[in-house]
């Protein structure tokens, strides 16, 4: 088990109207966009930035963020503005910072 670790949690998958430019077919390519987040022994820290993955599901080609086109990073960046952080991905440092006031408003 790792103690420190990067994970993604998937934030939409939306349709995009981009040309495929491996098999060229158009209206078959899905814009997948995830939040990235640091764990501590499995548990959420906090949220870093979002990542996204262009899938063609005719020839299931996939353009990971750094080799999109700048047509898909714009459509990325149209999906990407239509999601949110999950506030979850605070669930360790909000404990972590509960542990901390707590201990010290009682002196432990
Ligand atoms: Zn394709």
């Amino acid at each position: 088990m790792t103690v420190y670790a990067t994970k993604l949690a998937k934030l939409k998958v939306e349709p995009i109207e981009n040309e495929c430019a491996k098999c060229g077919t158009v209206h078959t390519m899905d814009m997948h966009v995830f939040q990235k987040y640091r764990t501590v022994l499995g548990m959420p820290l906090f949220p870093t930035n979002k990542t996204g993955v262009a899938l063609c599901t005719h020839c299931m080609t996939a353009s990971k963020r750094r080799q999109m086109t700048p047509d898909l990073i714009k459509a990325f960046n149209k999906v990407k503005s239509q999601t949110h952080m999950p506030l979850w991905t605070w669930a360790g440092s909000l404990l972590i910072g509960m542990v901390i006031a707590y201990s010290l408003y009682f002196h432990i």
